[in-house]
């Protein structure tokens, strides 16, 4: 596997999708900006270059939780103490203060609740799932709605 070499100079769209070796399906590259929302309001998440959540520790205690908008890039930081390994109660919108906890879907690594923003690059928006339990990395966009963000990028530009 090639590592992910600096492309800059190639322009936008090479460093926001690319081709994988393995087969000829186009996906979206480590370091990708997405543009963030939350699925009830509709407002942009981003604050200060970061997607700002409000979270409920499992101990009931309500703080700030904020992750990087760039995909596979893990920074988060917190206003309070979040255990690592410990699954947060509720993720929230920062804006309209509805959960963000997606119903029915576990992460993929273990049967932990995850929550669910929207993202995108252009104008189409997609559900991004990612897991609720601190120090898990799992997050998922659908294959399929990956796709459609990519053509979406790919036209515009
Ligand atoms: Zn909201
Ligand atoms: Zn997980």
């Amino acid at each position: 596997m090639t590592s992910d070499r600096d492309t800059r100079k190639g322009g936008w769209e090479d460093l926001a999708w690319r081709k994988t070796r393995y087969n000829d399906r186009t996906v979206l590259k480590s370091g990708s900006f997405l543009n963030t929302f939350c699925p009830h309001c509709g407002e942009s998440l981003l604050h200060e270059g970061m997607v700002r959540l409000e979270t409920v520790t499992a101990e009931g205690v309500e703080g700030r939780l904020e992750l990087s908008p760039y995909l596979n890039v893990f920074e988060r930081r917190s206003d309070i103490h979040i255990p690592e390994g410990q699954e947060v109660k509720d993720l929230r919108c920062s804006s309209c203060h509805a959960s963000l906890k997606a119903e029915g879907r576990v992460c993929g690594n273990e049967p932990s609740a995850v929550a669910c923003v929207l993202v995108g690059i252009s104008t189409i928006r997609v559900p991004f799932f990612f897991c609720m339990r601190e120090g898990c990395r799992w997050q998922l966009i659908d294959p399929d709605d990956e796709h459609k963000i990519i053509l979406d990028d790919s036209r515009e530009w």
